[in-house]
């Protein structure tokens, strides 16, 4: 079949896999194109298939050689649906580290669930003698369902205490109107919080040392984000803002329960960038878009896995990181820069949907999304007639 991109509000339905191929395979050239990193050997990801999680993925394994355990949730090809652009990203993945020699493993299915915790942790006993001395956490989630209580429970992208009104962008019509997002309620904050808070790390953390597969001096590093003021109602001070601060309270607790291995927990708060869950937030994607053009004159834009390799080779290789007063990892010291966040505030007062496509970079934001899903791409013929089933090998191995 020909496959063409079918954009539902702010999700595209259809992912082409070659396109996908393409994609992983420009961030394999970029971090071989790096310093080799001293490490991480024996890697757990935790959201692997798109996005931060792929790019650290990519990182550990073409940056290190690591041997990496990859959990996702996304689907396979099914009737006439192509498979999810995690899939084909997965596919193309675990084809280029095989011939590579490279170790590479992948579970597929609700990292929420005892099930796949317990099936993660007996793959890695079986297969990871040594333990594993890096566990990236990077969840994007709508819903979880709680293990213990079955009760499941959905996020949701509101303020909290009033509403807020703000500019908001169709990104593919580029229009530009205001937009209020409604103050959640108690309960929904607090569901949010049990999504995307620090629950389930700490349920992994805990499973992982119960079951002894952490190396003497593991890592374990979950992705956070903060944002300018100019966000902060629909983010920082937002539902998914209380999960996040909720996150970034888990890591007391995770380092007092690492001290029997000597390992340590990190948030890093990264850059935002173009990906499935960023694009789902209202008005972030005009702030992206302004702030990709800012970033991009100044010549200090990164995507996910320039973000990650810098990340990686301050973990390993004693590049300097910026900390802050938390101890956090703030790889979007670049973002926030003062220079930066004042010319994206000017720009911000001056947009409107006569000048979006002029004074920021809703083209380079375009471009990305499409790209997020295969489509897009330098190298692919998107003329050709192809079959979209693709297989993991690793997952058709355990069938
Ligand atoms: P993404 O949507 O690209 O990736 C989400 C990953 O989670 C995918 O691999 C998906 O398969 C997996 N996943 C979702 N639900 C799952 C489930 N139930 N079980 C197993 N796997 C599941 O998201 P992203 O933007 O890369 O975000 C990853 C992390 O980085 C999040 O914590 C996010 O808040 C954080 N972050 C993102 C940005 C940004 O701008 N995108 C910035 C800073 C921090």
């Amino acid at each position: 079949m020909i496959i063409e991109p079918k954009v539902r509000g702010f999700i595209c339905t259809t992912a082409h896999p070659e396109g996908c191929a393409q994609n992983v395979r420009e961030q394999i050239d970029f971090v071989r194109a790096q310093t080799k990193l001293k490490g991480p050997k024996n890697v757990l990801i935790i959201g692997c298939s798109t996005g931060y999680g792929l790019a650290s993925r990519i990182a550990a394994s073409y940056g290190a050689n690591a041997a990496t355990l990859g959990v996702m949730f996304e689907k396979p090809t099914s009737g006439k649906r192509t498979a999810s652009a995690g899939w084909y990203n997965t596919a193309a993945f675990e084809t280029f580290t095989a011939a590579d020699g490279i170790y590479a493993k992948t579970i597929n299915g609700d990292a929420f669930s005892n099930t796949i915790k317990e099936q993660t942790i007996a793959t890695l006993k079986e297969d990871f003698k040594d333990g594993i001395d890096l566990v990236i956490y990077s969840l994007a989630a709508p819903k979880r369902t709680n293990s213990k209580t079955g009760i499941t429970h959905s996020s949701v992208l509101k303020t909290t205490g009033k509403p807020h009104t703000e500019k908001n962008l169709n990104v593919m019509t580029g229009e530009i109107n205001e937009i209020t997002v409604e103050p959640a309620n108690q309960e929904e904050i607090d569901d949010t919080i049990k999504v995307m808070g620090g629950e389930d790390w700490e349920l992994w953390t805990d499973a992982l040392l119960a079951a002894n597969v952490l190396a003497k001096g593991a890592l374990t590093v979950a992705y956070s984000y903060v944002g300018p003021e100019l966000t902060y109602p629909i983010y920082r001070e937002g539902t998914i803002g209380a999960a996040k601060k909720h996150l970034e309270a888990t890591v007391d607790n995770l380092n007092k329960k690492l001290a029997v291995i000597a390992g340590k927990a990190f948030i890093s708060v990264n850059k935002c960038v173009v990906t499935q869950a960023s694009s789902a937030i209202p008005i972030v994607p005009l702030y992206v878009a302004i702030l990709y053009k800012v970033m991009k004159t100044k010549g200090n834009h990164e995507g996910c896995i320039e973000q990650i390799y810098r990340l990686f080779a301050g973990l390993y290789n004693e590049q300097p990181l910026t900390l802050d007063d938390n101890g956090f990892i703030r790889i979007d010291d670049w973002e926030l820069a003062e220079n930066v966040q004042a010319e994206v505030k000017e720009i911000w007062q001056q947009i409107d949907s006569s000048n979006v496509e002029t004074i920021s970079d809703l083209k380079g934001y375009r471009k990305e999304f499409y790209r997020l899903f295969g489509f897009d791409l330098a190298n692919v013929d998107y003329q050709n007639d192809i079959d979209p089933e693709r297989t993991i090998a690793s997952l058709s191995e355990s069938v």
